[in-house]
């Protein structure tokens, strides 16, 4: 289990404040990359403690918290996609990809073990992580079981994504807000991690801390990375089919990543005149953004959203970049 981080002490402390009149669902909410898995583990673990420390921390020595950091722990489900649950790229019998989604028999599942008494009489805790990869059966099967409360059932539901959960979920839950962290304190702990330019990392992912670590970490994709934003930067030069096939080896959605946090800068650089995520490069960004319309920079990025949802099961990932790059071209057309 990881240990909270720095800046997770006051909504820790916020939860503690809670324990004394839980609801039936918590619903833990903020953006993604933050420690909100971390921090709900750390709850459903304390729940089930049997010698909390005075902050309210696990003692990781009872019984219960040697099951619990053995993934063993009778009073406890954590529901997650198959593909969070298997090792990265691992393949099922047949060749099939592990699903993203929650599914309705996962959530059925549950009911079970709701429905019996907690092993060690206490708490029983199910933690749903995303909440929002449940498809729309396994939603409806879990509002059944939100309808109907057991005592003692406590569901931590968390999620980066809460507009996009039934809102009749949203009503039977308890909405708790996790907020990013500073850039100080983001960086301050990237550095602490042996990150070595951790304010460009926070940059490049959204100031998420944990996606910044990973980031920095894997070094993943620094190359395409490379190609990609060396492209776009001379759109008018740019030949979208050639880099659609030197990039079509990179996963889609990163692809698109860059593009999205590129195209936020030439939005941003075009009506306020700064930028975000590439701040070294902003004369370039405003200079580009000059010769674009801004509903059509906006149809693009609608374009990209949706082109990301798509990104994880392209028919022919190459021809899905190469419509994207196309259309990015098109945009400095005009
Ligand atoms: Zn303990």
């Amino acid at each position: 289990m990881k240990p909270l981080y720095p800046w997770q002490t006051e909504s820790w402390q916020a939860l503690q404040g809670l324990r004394a009149r839980l609801p039936h669902a918590l619903l833990l909410k903020g953006a993604q990359g933050i420690g909100k898995l971390d921090l709900a583990l750390n709850f459903a673990q304390a729940m089930l403690c049997e010698r909390p420390r005075a902050d309210g921390i696990p003692c990781q020595e009872c019984n219960s918290c040697h099951w619990f950091e053995q993934d063993s722990h009778p009073d406890f489900r954590l529901i997650q996609p198959e593909a969070l649950s298997v090792e990265d790229g691992e393949e099922k019998p047949g060749g099939k990809k592990p699903s993203r989604e929650i599914s309705v028999d996962q959530i059925r599942d549950l009911s079970t073990f709701a429905n019996l008494s907690a092993h060690c009489g206490g708490y029983r805790v199910v933690l749903i992580h995303p909440t929002e990869a449940m498809n729309n059966n396994a939603a409806n099967s879990l509002l059944k079981t939100l309808e109907e409360p057991t005592d003692k059932l406590l569901f931590l539901l968390v999620t980066h994504k809460p507009q996009q959960l039934l809102p009749t979920i949203l009503s039977r839950s308890l909405s708790f807000a996790l907020h990013t962290p500073t850039r100080g304190a983001g960086a301050a702990w990237l550095a602490q991690q042996g990150v070595e330019n951790p304010e460009h990392a926070l940059a490049q992912t959204g100031f998420a801390p944990l996606q910044a670590l990973d980031w920095a970490e894997s070094g993943e994709g620094a190359e395409e990375r490379g190609i990609l934003l060396g492209a776009i930067r001379h759109p008018a030069k740019m030949d979208a089919l050639a880099l659609a096939d030197s990039l079509q080896r990179s996963a889609p959605v990163f692809v698109i990543h860059c593009l999205q946090q590129w195209c936020h800068d030439l939005a941003s650089a075009k009506l306020a005149g700064s930028v975000r995520y590439f701040p070294d490069q902003t004369a370039e960004l405003v200079k580009l953004s000059n010769g674009i319309s801004t509903a059509a920079l906006m149809r693009f990025q609608k374009e990209l959203q949706e082109a990301r949802r798509a990104a994880f099961h392209p028919l022919n990932p190459k021809l899905f970049l190469e419509s994207l790059l196309l259309a990015y071209r098109q945009l400095f057309a005009a």
